[in-house]
């Protein structure tokens, strides 16, 4: 049952750079270095290359060079947008309209900003995450200088009528911002077509690399810079560029062409697979609309099994899917966008995002109905877990438990360990598995009760057969029994990993 290769459904997340993109950036970063601001021929090649693929880029989205913008990820792009027209416009006008499914990129800068005095306000969207147009005519007014709605949404899919949107914004004169990271490769995105005033994209979701994103500012559109300090692209952001990346980009997005192509295959291979959890009978809930979504994305509820639990076990059989945005994985906090279209937050736990990719093939849409078949059979290996109210005073100091703690330095610094805690990270604790005692209660602890599970799987492979990971982790039980936490908490670490 085991696989050989992995299967990568998680395309959303992150996406394998291209081949070609990899050749291009490795000859970039091995023979063109120049500093593109200097004033010799070495700096001219470095510039060269920027403007070659600006254009490139441009005119894949129907856009002029002149008004792409390179940045250093969309989450910039975003953050540039609503940082830089908030502080235009106020204090004449302070509304900004969005919708509570957009990226935490924007979400989580919208509330800085009403922080700063911002009036935001969020348009309704249905149950299946399409705003509501009359919402938006009816909230709309001549405070509102901004709205910003995503073209497609990045856990569930659903694409919305961005040209619909963008002429009742802009019959109020306001100005319109779309997301358009998850569309691009995905559907067609013409900026000129979808009559958007800003678009930021994001190389690493369409094979490219990691580290550079554009924001596209329709020409005479506002903008002020968000990196201050240098004269890089006119002025809009400072920093040297990142030619590598910004070659890598406009490679990538060369083909755009070639995956148009297969959008119909994925469609195909997406509902198929939507059909074969279907006829599982395993008391499902499918939370993409298949006819208004981009084509590689589906996100179910398996309902009454928990998400970390089936992200574990299928990372045990080298499946990679997700909960939602990577973004905001490891807290374990519910989906945002599924709780916005109407879930409980039991139900967005219970959710997984699957997203595919010209490189899924069918067989691998088979390999995963097949375990989640076994799983359903009860035939996969169980994960064994403990509720945060089990490990009372007399349990933290039974000799019986081991507690191995596998977080990050940064958790640490956020909550102290358990009592007694042996300590490795979660990259590291494989490599101590000799200081691990095989017959005793192995209690594995993380943050919010994500990555446990994993090591949990990986323990029992390993013939820990008493391995059980602390639900909900150390917020979880810090949350149970605060004044343990408070009387015990850090005391009789032992650190694994030196
Ligand atoms: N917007 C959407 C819809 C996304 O899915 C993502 C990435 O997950 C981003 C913005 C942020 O992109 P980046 O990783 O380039 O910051």
């Amino acid at each position: 049952m085991f696989l050989k290769r992995e299967i990568y459904l998680d395309n959303n997340a992150t996406t394998k750079p291209r081949r070609s993109v990899v050749r291009v950036m490795k000859k970039v970063s091995d023979k063109i270095f120049g500093n593109p601001s200097s004033l010799y021929q070495t700096g001219y090649v470095s510039k060269e290359i920027i403007e070659e693929s600006r254009q490139i880029i441009a005119s894949a989205v129907n856009a002029m060079p002149e008004e792409i913008l390179f940045t250093g990820s969309a989450s910039e792009s975003n953050n540039q947008v609503l940082v830089s027209l908030f502080e235009k416009f106020s204090p004449v006008k302070k509304t900004i309209l969005s919708t509570l499914i957009e990226h935490p990129s924007v979400l989580q800068t919208l509330q800085y900003l009403a922080t700063r005095g911002a009036v935001v306000k969020y348009i309704p969207v249905d149950e299946k995450g399409v705003v509501e147009i009359a919402a938006l005519h009816s909230m709309i007014d001549d405070d509102t200088f901004l709205v910003c709605v995503m073209y497609a949404n990045n856990e569930i899919g659903i694409l919305q009528d961005v040209p619909a949107i963008a002429k009742i914004v802009h019959e109020k004169k306001a100005l319109f911002f779309s997301d358009c990271v998850q569309a691009l490769g995905k559907t067609a995105v013409d900026v000129k077509n979808l009559e958007v005033d800003y678009a930021s994209f994001s190389a690493h979701k369409i094979h490219g690399p990691k580290g550079i994103g554009v924001l596209y500012v329709a020409k005479g559109a506002p903008i002020a810079p968000f990196v201050h300090g240098g004269h890089q692209e006119t002025g809009l952001r400072a920093g040297t560029e990142s030619i590598h990346n910004i070659a890598g980009f406009a490679e990538a997005v060369k083909s755009l062409p070639r995956i148009k192509n297969k959008r119909s295959k994925i469609l195909a291979l997406r509902n198929h697979f939507a059909d074969g959890l279907q006829k599982l009978a395993m008391n499902i809930s499918i939370n993409t609309k298949l006819e208004k979504s981009i084509p590689n994305t589906l996100n179910v509820t398996f309902n009454g099994i928990s998400n970390t639990q089936i992200i574990a076990l299928f990372d045990y059989y080298r499946i990679c899917v997700s909960a939602g945005s990577a973004c905001s994985t490891p807290e374990n906090k519910p989906s945002h966008v599924l709780t916005a279209i109407g879930l409980s937050d039991e139900k967005a736990r219970e959710s997984i995002r699957f997203s595919l990719s010209e490189n899924t093939r069918r067989k691998d849409i088979q390999y995963v109905v097949s375990l989640l078949k076994k799983m359903r059979d009860g035939k996969t290996p169980v994960l064994s877990m403990l509720a945060p109210s089990f490990l009372n005073e007399s349990e933290l100091f039974n000799d019986e438990n081991y507690i191995l703690d596998v977080r990050f330095w940064y958790d640490k610094l956020k909550l102290k360990s358990l009592p007694g805690s042996h300590e490795a990270s979660l990259f590291r604790f494989g490599r101590y598995l000799r200081h691990i005692p095989k017959e005793k209660n192995i209690i594995v602890v993380c943050q919010g009760g994500v990555y446990s599970p994993i090591v949990v799987f990986y323990l029992k492979k390993k013939g820990y057969t008493r391995a059980c990971f602390l639900m909900g982790g150390m917020e979880g039980w810090k949350s149970a029994y605060p004044e343990l936490y408070a009387e015990y908490a850090g005391k009789n670490i032992v650190k694994l990993e030196r």
